[in-house]
């Protein structure tokens, strides 16, 4: 590492994160090992030496943006020997074919290489360096050093890979198989992140309802208590759940302890029982309605969000109005829609994708339009309502606005005469959108 040190010394680097909450979290974790290193992480792009891209493979646009975003690299790359590295999803899926016929990519590093990304960086600046394939078991590196961007509220990595295999998904091929981290080295970051005043925790995998500690056995319910016995922690959240693995001690566990937000991501995909058999998702329409009525039974005021693939192949209208129905049924705070995109390895690939692009993007205006909807009066439920928000954020333009979410996830703008930035506030609600709740500080906690 002394070697390393030395040659990262005062060396600007810059990190840009494309995809979900678990990259994000790699990118805090690469930019604490290059700082330890010595590096300067920097917030502009062009005032860097070094730029590693942090890519995401799930959908042909993510990997477009990958593309479009190296070739705005290029000029400064070639004039003036900026150093490029590709890391994640893309960087495991694509590999040494990311250099190109021309050579665009100076470093890959795939996600289970991020533990040597010292080294890496460091041997770019020479030659041009290779660093995926994937391995079985966890591996430590830079959780503690982790350069957080938000002030109070931390994701932690609990679990990498995923092995559900889902028709549409190239994760398992991107990320690897289940690979758990051990309970021990959970805990010990969650405690030093409560001694260092952070009130909220994120546990993230790919399917972390899976979780088992490697060491013990001890199961994901018995971590979310864990995690609920360490003082200062206040709010604990984790995605995302898969609702074939969400078991009844699971539902317990949350509903026993009121430090687990009453809040979960738990996406659905599709609402036919056809479309989610060709999806190889593990349950149908009714166990997934089961298990919400179980949840709004045990917590019910417990704030649901999913995610939605339209266009999957052989999706008929009549299996499309199925999705409609369900989330009109079980009216979920949020979603995150799709159009379906096939993907390289995956067993969907094989099929033919027949759904016409214009049925499929008129599918997805028909998802957001009712779900739209659905959220303006799930919403508008809470004008004239006081709700607690962990304020996360700072607006720029007016220093007397704020930013934050409530336990159940909602984005809450408020106003408030003292800076409350990484404070619990009660806010009194006073108007609302589809997207967010607006209102004033009555109380700083
Ligand atoms: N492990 C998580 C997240 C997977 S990727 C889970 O199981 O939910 C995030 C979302 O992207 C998925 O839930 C799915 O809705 C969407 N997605 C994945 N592959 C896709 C594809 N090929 N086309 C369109 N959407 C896709
Ligand atoms: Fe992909 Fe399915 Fe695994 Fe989620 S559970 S990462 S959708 S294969």
């Amino acid at each position: 590492m002394a070697s390393s040190a030395l040659a990262l010394s005062g060396l600007r680097i810059f990190i840009r994160t494309f995809g979900c909450q678990m990259n994000e979290n790699d990118s805090e974790r690469m930019a604490g090992l290059l700082a330890a290193a010595g590096a300067a992480p920097v917030k502009e792009e062009t005032a860097a030496e070094v730029v590693v891209v942090n890519t995401c493979a799930v959908r042909a646009k993510s990997e477009e943006k990958l593309h479009s975003y190296l070739g705005r690299l290029q000029s400064r790359r070639r004039d003036r020997g900026l150093i490029v590295g590709v890391a994640g999803c893309v960087a495991e899926l694509r590999k040494e074919r990311l250099f190109g016929p021309r050579g665009t990519v100076d470093f890959i590093v795939g996600p289970d290489e991020y533990p040597r990304i010292v080294d890496i960086v460091a041997a770019s600046r020479s030659r041009r360096v290779l660093a995926v394939g994937r391995t079985r078991s966890w591996r430590e590196g830079g959780q503690s050093l982790a350069l957080r961007g938000n002030p109070a509220s931390a994701f932690v990595t609990i679990m990498e890979g995923c092995d559900n295999f889902c028709a549409y998904c190239v994760v398992p091929f991107a990320r690897g198989r289940e690979k758990y981290r051990p309970l021990r080295s959970i805990l010990e970051e969650i405690e030093g992140l409560a001694g260092r005043g952070f009130k909220e925790v994120q546990f993230l995998g790919q399917n972390v309802n899976t979780y088992r500690d490697p060491e013990s056995g001890e199961d994901f319910p018995s971590l979310l208590l864990r995690a609920g016995a360490i003082e200062g922690l206040v709010w604990i959240r984790f995605l995302t759940s898969h609702p074939k693995n969400f078991t009844p001690a699971l539902v317990a566990a949350m509903a026993s302890s009121p430090k687990i937000c009453r809040q979960l991501h738990l996406p659905l995909q599709a609402g036919s029982d056809g479309v989610l058999s060709r999806m190889k998702r593990g349950y149908r329409r009714e166990d997934y309605f089961r298990l919400v009525a179980d949840l709004r039974d045990r917590m019910p005021e417990i704030a649901l969000s999913t995610d939605i693939i339209v266009g999957f192949p052989g999706e008929t209208e009549a299996e499309f109005r199925e999705t409609l129905a369900a989330l009109e049924d079980i009216r979920f705070t949020d979603i995150f829609s799709f159009r379906y995109s096939p993907r390289p390895l995956t067993a969907a690939a094989r099929l033919a994708d027949d759904v016409p692009a214009e049925v499929k993007r008129r599918r997805l205006l028909d998802v957001q339009a009712l779900q739209k909807d659905i959220q303006s009066g799930l919403n508008a439920g809470f004008i004239g309502r006081t709700i607690r928000v962990l304020c996360t954020g700072k607006s720029k333009k007016d220093e007397k606005v704020y930013a934050g979410r409530d336990e159940g996830y909602r984005v809450v703008n408020f106003r408030s005469a003292s800076d409350v930035l990484g404070r619990f506030v009660d806010v009194a609600v006073s108007s609302a959108g589809p997207h967010s709740l607006r209102g004033d500080a009555i109380q700083v906690l």
